[in-house]
């Protein structure tokens, strides 16, 4: 169900009543997560409001470059808050540990969102799948309640936008987010330097993870897929915080329908799903106790790479079988 008229109001409300708000987006953030957590906290910030930002960890060095990045905490130990507001987050767990304090220090939570697989939680709800990210549905909320648009939000927002549809690339790119990134440009958002530093640039720990994980990559029937092990991490010195747009770079390949890259953490395997449009890995991921989109999800298992493959390729197998039926 998409978001309401009295969605918009309750939530426009909820922020008119609270003096303190805590914004939360999701562990391993990427550019929607930070993106629309900075957008929103900025906004906040602009209605005088007393914003608290955290992310699990804090924001990856490649997302610094955003104006008040630095404002985001790692963890958080104290502070009581009447609003919080959750962002990018299709589930609670997904806010980590700043998520679970948040949530016992709150006394009211706003679920902003745009993953189909989100759980509906927090009192209140503005969760459209149909945004191409979390950010368009921040820049919504702003223009259904009149607040102005610095051009510190419009960076964050226009951030968010980019990253989620690698560049306005992905089918769910519609002339609405394209309506919405000119109004971010004509608000300062400078496009051109976002897309410089998210899309077209990536570091050499990440070339030398590739030269290292490519060997893996298998194709048979459409799915294509791939390992990166602990091995391979230490080798490039990555920790677990990056997964080096391997998936999205196999996904392109022609013969592929569906791919998918095991990534081997100390004791589980983070699952990366890619899907070709006619195929939906949004289940799967689900499926598999994580979440996502039709075309893009993930999820973590528990114990060693042999064992998440065992359990993943032939689930991805039957979804392609399922897709070519149709
Ligand atoms: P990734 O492969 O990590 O880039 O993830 C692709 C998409 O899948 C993300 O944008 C999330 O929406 C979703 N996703 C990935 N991992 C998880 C997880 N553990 N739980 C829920 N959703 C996930
Ligand atoms: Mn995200
Ligand atoms: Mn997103």
């Amino acid at each position: 169900m998409l978001p309401a008229e009295r969605d918009w109001q309750a939530a426009a409300d909820a922020i008119a009543a609270a003096r303190t708000v805590l914004v939360l987006s999701h562990v391993s953030p990427d550019g929607d997560a930070i993106g629309s957590l900075l957008g929103m906290a900025g906004l906040l910030r602009g209605l005088g409001k007393n914003v608290t930002a955290a992310v699990d960890e804090g924001p990856p060095e490649e997302l610094a470059f955003l104006p008040k990045s630095q404002i985001i905490l790692p963890s958080l130990a104290r502070g009581e808050f009447d609003l919080m507001v959750a962002l990018d987050a299709g589930d609670i767990e997904r806010l980590g540990a700043v998520g679970a304090y948040g949530l016992a220090h709150s006394r009211h939570v706003l679920n902003l969102d745009h993953h189909p697989t989100n759980t509906r939680f927090g009192h209140i709800q503005l969760v459209n799948p149909a945004a191409v990210a979390t950010a368009e549905i921040v820049y919504d909320l702003l223009q259904y309640t009149g607040w102005s648009l610095s051009r510190d939000v419009a960076y964050a927002l226009l951030t968010g936008l980019v990253t989620d549809t690698l560049g306005f690339r992905i089918p769910a790119t519609n002339s609405r987010c394209l309506a919405i990134a000119q109004a971010l440009m004509e608000a300062g958002a400078p496009l051109p330097e976002i897309m410089a530093r998210t899309l077209n640039r990536r570091s050499f720990a990440e070339v030398t993870l590739w030269r290292q994980a490519l060997p893996s990559v298998r194709l048979e029937d459409g799915l294509i897929s791939a390992a990166i092990t602990q091995g391979d991490l230490r080798q490039a010195r990555l920790g677990k915080e990056t997964n080096g747009e391997l998936v999205n770079y196999l996904v392109e390949v022609d013969e592929a329908k569906v791919a998918v890259v095991f990534k081997e953490l100390p004791r589980a395997v983070k699952v990366s799903l890619r899907a070709k449009p006619g195929y939906d890995v949004g289940r799967l991921g689900a499926a598999l106790g994580g979440g996502g989109h039709v075309l893009a999800a993930g999820c973590t298992l528990a114990g060693t790479l042999a064992q998440a493959r065992e359990r993943v390729l032939p689930l991805a197998r039957e979804l392609i079988a399922a897709g070519d039926s149709l």
